[in-house]
């Protein structure tokens, strides 16, 4: 190649390449943050954390087992500082209280019947997680027991509410916990204590019901319920375990709970 067409394909190599780079520039300079630290540690933990929170909600992640490292500040936050979490639980119990609404069967005969959870449905145990990293920390029986005992669990105020209402309609409230009956006489300390009165059945896990799943255990339950005549006609939990299974209530609503997941 003489000297001449080499400097005409260099030419052309450069007016060809000056051609496509400022495309692939100015795509580039959209999308790459310009200052990539602040984007990790803000908003693309925020965007993540915030899909990661859908996915457990929704139950695409099925069994997780903690929450992923660099989502702990952000579920502290969404559980407490932000509102969110209190905002989120508002919405579900308004829906709650407008299908309770809409649900009610007049029948007199004492078997309607709406099933509540109590961990992170009726009671919250924030206080306990928040001292334990929000649900990253390894779940530890022992302490979280010494929790339930003191029977210091706050009421989740719209979770109160709905209560209130749904008895007020006239249905039978049932209390499904996979607490243990050892935990019975703190646990009514507990719910007496924050508001909840009035409750047709308060069911624990009894020595049969130990070594199930939650989600084996509170089926079994609720079959039990409907053998004695119960119609089912609503069930809040934050697990998808308290709800699932069968039988199921006629609706089923889920209260949020990021922190952790009970099979
Ligand atoms: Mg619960």
């Amino acid at each position: 190649m003489h000297s001449g067409e080499v400097l005409i394909l260099i030419l052309i190599i450069i007016s060809t390449s000056s051609a496509i780079s400022p495309d692939i520039h100015n795509h580039h300079h959209i999308y790459l943050p310009t200052n990539l630290e602040a984007l990790q540690l803000d908003r693309s933990d925020s965007l993540f954390c915030d899909s990661w929170r859908l996915s457990v909600e929704t139950n695409n992640a099925g069994e997780w087992r903690s929450v992923p490292p660099m989502c702990i500040d952000y579920v502290g936050n969404y559980m407490g500082a932000s509102g969110q979490y209190s905002s989120d639980c508002a919405v579900v119990a308004l829906d709650a209280a407008a299908a309770s609404r809409a649900l009610r069967v007049p029948a007199d005969d004492g078997m309607d019947a709406w099933v509540f959870d109590i961990d992170e449905t009726l009671l919250s145990n924030l206080p306990y997680y928040a001292a334990h990293g929000f649900g990253s920390d390894a779940f530890d029986d022992k302490s979280f027991d010494e929790w339930a005992e003191l029977a210091e669990c706050p009421a989740i105020p719209a979770s109160l509410r709905l209560y209130q209402e749904v008895q007020r309609l006239g249905f039978e409230l049932i209390l499904l916990t996979g607490r243990y009956e050892s935990q019975r006489n703190a646990t009514i300390k507990n719910l007496l204590a924050v508001g909840y009165h009035g409750w047709d059945r308060l069911i624990l896990r009894g020595p049969s019901d130990i070594g199930k799943t939650a989600l084996v255990y509170k089926s079994e339950k609720r079959m039990q319920l409907e053998e004695q005549g119960y119609r089912i006609h609503g069930s809040c939990g934050d697990q998808w375990s308290d709800l699932f299974g069968y039988p199921m209530a006629t609706r089923s609503f889920k209260m949020p709970n990021p922190m952790y997941y009970i099979a």
